[in-house]
């Protein structure tokens, strides 16, 4: 199994992780970039990989930057489910078509202000773009076992951020590792959304696991973390 980041280097937004093994591709988040214009400008490059190739992308939490860039992802070529809890679900419905309307909105702004280098200037994607990667989500509960692909076992557990947010264990069988992606954690003792684990956020569980980092620790380590995890 390997690890690859293809998003939040050198930034905590972008949020995106490929697994794969010899004949699967799972992604992990699917998030836009957001922030400073360098940062935004990082949504236009290409995805580092051939979004058809990736078999099936599962998502900590809705935050755009976890989720945003699905419509282009879609758009692109994917074509294999994209799975996450009810909540987001719920929640995507209302971002992903929003951040797709505000695209337009920006493209439509450029051009008449004439400040793009694009004669036409295009958004990124469109509320018509969100609405067609809604088709391919699909919603599963805390706690409940499934195999987004082949030989990848994937389970949520709360983690506490907003409503629907969760952690993502991925074991693979074949290697027999497990990966844990916290997404975003906390905060504790909120009123709308279940608390998260501290044995499900806050570390390895045994030697074979790794673990992502909350984003408080992405931040620190952000700098020594490699491109590329095997
Ligand atoms: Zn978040």
């Amino acid at each position: 199994m390997k690890l690859r980041f293809l998003g939040s280097t050198g930034t905590v937004t972008g949020s995106r992780y490929l697994l794969s093994d010899d004949n699967h591709r799972l992604l992990v988040d699917c998030g836009m970039y957001q922030g400073v214009k360098t940062l935004r400008r990082r949504n236009w490059a290409p995805f580092p990989v051939k979004p058809s190739t990736i078999n099936a992308v599962v998502l900590t939490h809705a935050h755009i930057d976890h989720s945003g860039y699905l419509p282009a992802l879609v758009k692109n070529g994917f074509k294999g489910k994209i799975y996450c809890t009810k909540a987001t679900h719920e929640l995507c419905k209302v971002l992903l078509p929003d951040a797709g309307f505000l695209q337009e909105e920006d493209a439509r702004y450029a051009f008449k202000k004439k400040f793009s280098k694009h004669e036409k200037p295009e958004p990124l994607f469109t509320e018509k773009d969100a609405y067609e990667a809604l088709k391919q989500f699909e919603s599963l509960h805390y706690h409940e076992a499934f195999e987004p692909v082949k030989g990848f076992e994937v389970t949520f557990t709360p983690a506490g951020h907003i409503l629907g947010s969760a952690c993502v264990h991925v074991h693979h069988k074949g290697a027999d590792r497990t990966v844990v992606f916290s997404g975003d954690v906390g905060r504790q003792e909120t009123s709308s959304c279940a608390n998260a684990s501290p044995k499900n956020s806050a570390g390895s569980q045994s030697p074979n696991d790794y673990t992502q980092s909350s984003r408080s620790c992405r931040t620190r380590t952000i700098n020594t973390l490699p491109e590329s995890v095997i």
